[in-house]
């Protein structure tokens, strides 16, 4: 399968060297030339597949053959083997309107286990074929780095090394990712705030030369592995529910920062799966909220909230749903791209929103109410949500109709979001694998939040 740039302007490329390429070379986003469409019959068939053959099915229609089925079989089966649910992510039933699908069992309990243990997979796979060190570089406000980590760490052909802002991740975060010692790590505190490290990467990235010599690569979200990885589990979720003959009105709400999450369900969809309506939840920091509502997409001012993974205001996987929107017209988005660029906005009108609004009900949850889903959840199912997959429930509350059923997508384990849990006064005790962090040493180097700083350890270090 080929996979082009959201913008236009690159030569297609194959599934391994997209995944390689991570952000486009010019600029957009990789998306595959032509979605596969599945058949009913397939779906059907589908329904009784475990999920690691389900992610088999899927990966084989977008790897398309550059890697020989045994050997990604063996990539998939390595990857959800670390999760501690048997089923990966099992779906746990609230009340008669509401599900929960838990995404938190893999090794760093956040959903980015469930890409991020493929893509690190993938790329010792690829290093082994191609002979060649990885060298990753990124930076993370907290769940993805100790994703990354995990996903890599001791692992031949690979070195990763991850930034993060000096005392500003939560602290179950930071002992995730600095009290890993494996020799193919190195963890950057960082002087400064998340946007200092972001900034720093991608003028490191953007240093052609630098990004050459290194080979550099990249595991954010708009890697397209990861999306693909993603939409894995709506198939899963949706099966789970079609057996139990509740497939009819099946909506997922999804708490979403990037547009990560919800892109995949998008992608679902568009693949054949008849999801009914697909609810995007934020919080205070609600750009995607008014993008859906009032067709202005454009970046408002940080709110710091009880949902760090989402305190995003420039969601990085936008572009490839205006692509969609647009029908798949490269010229368009980048026009819309350039817009962006000198006015700081995107504004939809018209036939085009009325789009939107079929594709997506949003709603942006205020830190109060996020708090209060946690409460009443807790007293009125003893159920325990975190802070992220409180918003999804609490919009999924607001946009589940009496026939319809929402299965809200739960992103990380409340003990990871201790903070937000204590001021309601609830006590937790958090599984054995977080208590067992802080009796670690760490392993991290404090540098400054300059370019020249970080680059001269990653010189000795790579
Ligand atoms: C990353 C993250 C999200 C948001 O995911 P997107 O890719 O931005 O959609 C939500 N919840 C948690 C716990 C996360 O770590």
């Amino acid at each position: 399968m080929d996979y082009i740039s959201t913008r236009g302007k690159i030569a297609p490329v194959g599934f391994i060297d997209g995944v390689l390429m991570g952000l486009a070379d010019d600029g957009g986003l990789l998306v595959p030339k032509q979605i596969p469409q599945l058949s009913e019959a397939t779906l059907n068939a589908w329904q009784q597949l475990s999920y690691p053959e389900l992610a088999l099915e899927l990966f084989s229609l977008y790897v398309d053959g550059e890697i020989p089925r045994e050997e990604l079989k063996q990539l998939v089966d390595e990857s959800y083997g670390t999760f501690r649910d048997d089923e990966v992510t099992p779906v746990r039933r609230v009340n008669n309107g509401l599900h929960i699908l838990e995404l938190f069992h893999g090794p760093t309990f956040a959903f980015k286990d469930i890409a991020l243990q493929f893509l690190g997979n993938l790329y010792a796979y690829i290093s082994k074929k191609h002979n060649s060190t990885i060298h990753i570089l990124g930076a993370t406000s907290g769940d993805t780095g100790a994703s990354a980590i995990e996903g890599v760490r001791g692992k031949e052909g690979i070195r990763i090394c991850i930034l993060h802002p000096h005392g500003k991740v939560s602290k179950v975060q930071e002992l995730q990712m600095t009290t890993v010692d494996d020799a193919n790590v190195l963890n950057l505190s960082v002087d400064g705030n998340f946007d200092d490290c972001q900034r720093i990467i991608k003028e490191l990235f953007a240093d052609v030369n630098f990004k050459q010599q290194y080979h550099l690569r990249a595991i954010n979200s708009i890697n397209i592995a990861r999306i693909l990885a993603q939409t894995v589990y709506y198939f899963y979720a949706y099966f789970q529910l079609a057996k139990q003959g509740q497939g009819e009105k099946v909506n997922f709400s999804v708490p979403t920062g990037n547009f990560g999450d919800i892109f995949a369900g998008y992608m679902a969809k568009r693949m054949g799966l008849p999801i009914n309506k697909l609810i995007l939840a934020t919080n205070e920091n609600n750009i995607l909220e008014r993008f859906v509502t009032e067709g202005v997409y454009q970046p408002g001012e940080f709110r710091g909230t009880h949902s760090p993974s989402m305190d995003i205001q420039v969601a990085s996987n936008f572009e490839r749903y205006l692509y969609y929107l647009n029908g798949e017209d490269a010229g368009i988005v980048s026009g819309l791209m350039d817009d962006f660029k000198r006015d700081g906005r995107i504004v939809i009108a018209g036939e085009a929103l009325r789009q939107v609004q079929a594709d997506f009900a949003a709603y942006g949850v205020q830190n109060d109410e996020c708090l209060s889903e946690i409460s009443s959840c807790y007293k009125e199912y003893g159920y325990l949500l975190d802070p992220h997959t409180a918003c999804g429930v609490a919009a999924a509350h607001r946009f589940t109709a009496e026939d319809e059923v929402t299965v809200a997508l739960s992103t990380a384990h409340p003990a990871k979001f201790d903070e937000a849990i204590r001021i309601l006064d609830i006590k937790q005790t958090a599984p054995a694998q977080i208590q067992a962090l802080s009796d670690k040493p760490q392993f991290q180097t404090r540098v400054t939040g300059t370019n020249e700083a970080v680059s001269e350890q990653l010189v000795r270090f790579f």
